[in-house]
């Protein structure tokens, strides 16, 4: 497959811009490749620079859930712009909007958009800290939420694939207040909280961890953490910027049957655009200024194109028989992987919660960081190249999710399985 023109941009593009990328994950450096430069996309299909066409899983790291380009998104932004693309003042579309995400998630009686996920779990967490008037926070190792400075501590995604968990340029004194316990290990979260009793504002976790590839939450994990924090005056939030709208319309918590406290959302819920959501109980949202005096605010928050492709998307997702269908072609591919990968005779660990799946090249189980960081890097590596040669664009990475949406097709999958026979094949 000749990439010419995706590595002349690549090297074009890493004079102006640190690494080549706008964010580290898109870089094939764990792989050993330079990246893809992408043209355009549609459904289920991306075509890089050079004219190649690959079916995506990767789906802009999880918003395109309807699939790309799709035309109800495309009308409803394309109308937006007619009027014009952002006013900093409120519209109509904002409230639209905040009403689905209420109606849709259990735990949120008021929500306030930002414009990624980042500002969300860093908002979400100034707000838990306002409102409980305690420092400390707690995560898990190998959960992301963003490059906020107390969440890059132990990180996942990109900071664990490059190696830094724990960025440099985080003063230690912030770090300091971010305590990190393993995931789906209850004794972990309790030994925290004993040690650092009445300090901790809030547990954040990931309720399916999607950033060390895709681990779900083991039996009595998540309820585990409901029941500490009301014991201990600690709230829990659920970051579905990853789940949200994802594992079901009301994410992993009504999946789940677990009630969070707090919860931020993103990817879909901006239909491609730039999107973060945070949203919870109303008596913690009031706290936010102006009806409170926590602030946080944003010049292009609540910005009409992406209200209305969100608007737009949700929209797709509310139709009958969404979830079913989106879960049955989830469940084929995965499953068809993973059998592939039998036949061939290499062992691989398939995980999968609803449309988001992973292929952990490990004979272990896999159910925290210490599990998945111990998979054979350079395994993924050579299989992710191969798959890339067979038309198939997953993520760079072992610790990443791949994505299913709504316009993969039989044959799409039928092709993946194939390409993932031929390459296990090759790497036995
Ligand atoms: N939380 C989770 C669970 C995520 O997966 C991500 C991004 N992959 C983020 C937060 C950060 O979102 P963003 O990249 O939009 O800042």
């Amino acid at each position: 497959m000749n990439h010419t023109r995706s590595s002349a941009l690549f090297q074009q593009a890493k004079a102006a811009i640190p690494g080549g990328v706008n964010s580290p994950v898109r870089a094939f450096k764990s792989v050993g490749a330079d990246p893809l430069f992408i043209k355009k996309a549609a459904g289920s299909a991306i075509y890089d620079e050079d004219g190649n066409a690959f079916v995506d899983y990767v789906g802009s790291w999880g918003p395109m859930i309807v699939g790309h380009c799709h035309p109800q998104v495309i009308e409803a932004v394309k109308r937006t712009m007619d009027n014009g693309a952002s006013f900093g003042a409120p519209t109509e579309q904002e409230t639209i909007l905040a009403g689905m995400v209420i109606e849709a998630v259990p735990s949120i009686e008021m929500v306030r958009m930002v414009s990624s996920g980042t500002e969300a779990t860093m908002s979400a967490i100034r707000l838990a800290r306002g409102y409980t008037g305690r420092d400390n926070i707690l995560k898990f190792s190998g959960c992301y939420h963003g490059h906020a400075d107390s969440l890059l501590v132990k990180a996942g995604s990109g900071a664990a694939t490059f190696g830094v968990p724990d960025s440099p340029g985080v003063p230690a004194d912030f770090a300091k207040h971010t305590l990190t316990a393993e995931y789906n290990s209850l004794d972990s979260v309790r030994k925290l909280v004993a040690e650092n009793k009445g300090t901790i504002a809030c547990i954040i976790v990931e309720p399916v961890a999607g950033n060390m590839g895709t681990v779900p939450p083991r039996e009595g994990f998540l309820e585990g953490l409901r029941e500490i924090c009301t014991n201990e005056g600690i709230i829990l939030i659920f970051d579905e910027v990853m789940s949200g709208f994802r594992v079901a319309y009301g994410g992993a918590q009504s999946l789940f049957g677990i009630t969070p406290d707090m919860t931020t959302l993103g990817k879909i819920i901006g239909g491609g655009l730039p999107v973060g959501a945070f949203g919870g109980k109303r008596e913690i949202m009031e706290k936010l200024s102006p009806s409170g005096g926590i602030y946080q605010a944003g010049t292009l928050s609540g910005n009409p194109l992406a209200m209305s492709a969100g608007i737009a998307t949700l929209t797709l997702l509310k139709q009958p028989g969404f979830y079913e269908k989106l879960e049955e072609k989830s469940r084929q591919v995965a499953e068809g992987i993973a059998a592939a990968a039998k036949t061939a005779g290499y062992p691989i660990y398939s995980t999968r919660v609803g449309s988001m799946f992973c292929a952990f090249f490990s004979k272990n189980e896999v159910h925290d960081w210490p599990t998945a960081s111990a998979c054979d890097t350079k395994a993924f590596a050579t299989y992710f190249l191969a798959m890339l040669d067979e038309g198939i664009y997953l993520a760079p990475s072992q610790f990443e999710t791949a994505f299913v949406s709504a316009a993969h097709s039989d044959a799409d999958i039928e092709k993946t399985i194939a390409a993932a026979a031929k390459c296990f094949r090759l790497i036995a």
